[in-house]
């Protein structure tokens, strides 16, 4: 899988490639699904989810450009398969799921297999984890309209936030902000990509909400 779908297509950092080739998602995906745990596909896990295809799980960790120092926020654990791949990259890994009973397999999963530097919380993401900020990255591996105010504050300077951003199901862009040493956030659109809607707070799908501006017309962030 390493060899042809990941760097086949163009995945380079050694370090992503060595944790994709050792994180085993056999132990990620439901039991009947195991033998499709090496195809370059998603695949359901509940609660209407999935455990996101390993080339996007690859492209967003190469995108976020880790560090073995940097401390990771990562929003939608789902089955806790990105955390384990970001968790052999990075220093510690906090991970939040919204649905209790993903979090809790995944919480269960990690420290099963060892994953010891990868903690699990149950709730909204979109307020991110303060007690653990600042991050040097995070990931949102759930699509919405915008990023949300609250990770963009739980940044680092210099910190990277890689997301998906777009309707749900359609028409999204995987997106990397870079927060300067101002505080200013430069905004590169890195691909199409495809994936679960990111849920707000107030449980509506935020495919209910408009559209807004793109960071370069809002106050935050400041600049693309
Ligand atoms: N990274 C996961 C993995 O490796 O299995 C796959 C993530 S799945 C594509 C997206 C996840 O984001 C779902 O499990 C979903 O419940 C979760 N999610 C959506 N909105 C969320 C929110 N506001 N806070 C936390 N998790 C959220």
């Amino acid at each position: 899988m390493v060899r042809r779908h990941i760097a086949g297509r163009g995945i380079s950092d050694a370090r992503v490639l060595d944790a994709m080739a050792s994180v085993p998602r056999e132990h990620f995906v439901r039991p009947g699904l195991s033998h499709r745990a090496y195809a370059d596909g998603p695949l359901p896990i509940g609660e209407g989810q999935t455990i996101s295809q390993p080339y996007v799980v690859a492209w967003m960790a190469e995108a976020a450009e880790l560090g073995t120092e940097d401390r990771v926020l990562e929003v939608g654990t789902g089955s806790g398969y990105a955390a384990a791949v970001l968790g052999l990259i990075a220093a510690e890994v906090y991970t939040i799921e919204r649905h209790a009973v993903l979090a809790e397999g995944a919480r269960e999963r990690l420290h099963r297999l060892g994953y010891g530097n990868v903690h699990v919380r149950y709730g909204d993401g979109t307020a991110g984890w303060n007690e653990h900020a600042p991050y040097d990255a995070i990931v949102v591996a759930a699509a919405g309209p915008d990023v949300p105010e609250a990770l963009c504050d739980q940044l680092v300077a210099e910190g990277r936030l890689v997301m998906p951003l777009g309707r749900p199901w359609r028409g999204q862009s995987l997106v990397r902000l870079r927060r300067g040493p101002k505080g200013s956030f430069t905004r590169e659109e890195l691909g199409a990509v495809r994936f679960v809607p990111l849920v707000g707070q107030d449980e509506l799908p935020l495919r209910n909400a408009p559209m807004r501006p793109p960071p370069a017309s809002r106050p935050r962030p400041e600049s693309r």
